[in-house]
């Protein structure tokens, strides 16, 4: 706790406080702290924000019931924001996204081949997001656009029969069947997961978590 007066509060008594997802990484939301909302921070485990349209505390999670159980409370090499990682508990954002970072001002295209933005994401993230761009803006002839445009029932068929030709592939010795067959699964479940607004990285959320127990 004596470390608390290494913070530097601005002038208004406020701190940023970056909060993290512990288990994603994610970075979840910003909002800002005064020393009374820390102190509480720190006494119950959850987070607690000031306010400053409400001039109040807020618990984050308190009527949304999407709690933030703190894990860890760091700060910065000046004193002048935190990085506070936590386990959340539903979304941080009360649109109902994720997180409050859903909004893209530019995004820039490294064109050295080494260090390609698109090309450090995982092949699911980058599928997946085509199969998005494919929702917002159909394009003509795409099968993706026929299988949002016949609906969940289609697309559902097409897993289970997707998933009855992985098992039949799985009986042949040859694997390269078994490769094609699986990744003609993974992309209808890509396709379903993005009907239903469900993104993989909830999903590999889901996975690191059970991976970290
Ligand atoms: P909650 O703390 O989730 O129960 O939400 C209560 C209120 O806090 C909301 O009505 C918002 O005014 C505010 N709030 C909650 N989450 C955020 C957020 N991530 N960013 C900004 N304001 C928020
Ligand atoms: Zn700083
Ligand atoms: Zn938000």
């Amino acid at each position: 706790m004596e470390k608390i007066k290494e913070l530097k509060f601005d002038k208004a008594g406020l701190i940023p406080a970056v909060i993290q997802d512990i288990d994603t990484m994610q970075v979840l939301m910003m909002a800002y702290m005064n020393e009374a909302s820390l102190l509480k921070t720190i006494e119950t485990k959850e987070t607690w924000f000031w306010s400053r349209s409400r001039q109040e505390l807020w618990n984050k999670g308190a009527t949304s019931g999407n709690i933030q159980k703190v894990i860890s409370i760091d700060y910065d090499c000046d004193g002048d924001t935190l990085l506070i990682k936590v386990r959340q508990k539903g979304n941080a954002c009360h649109t109902g996204e994720k997180s409050c970072f859903f909004n893209q001002l530019e995004a820039f295209t490294e064109n050295n081949d080494s260090s390609n933005y698109n090309e450090e994401k995982h092949i699911l993230t980058k599928v997946y997001e085509t199969i998005t761009e494919r929702k917002r803006n159909p394009k003509e002839g795409s099968y993706t656009n026929y299988l949002f445009d016949k609906g969940l029932d289609k697309i559902l068929k097409k897993v289970g029969e997707e998933t009855a030709e992985v098992i039949i592939a799985s009986k042949n010795t040859d694997k390269e069947e078994l490769v094609y067959e699986s990744s003609d699964l993974i992309y209808h479940l890509l396709v379903l997961l993005c009907h239903k607004d469900v993104k993989p990285e909830d999903v590999f959320g889901e996975l690191e978590k059970r991976y970290a127990k």
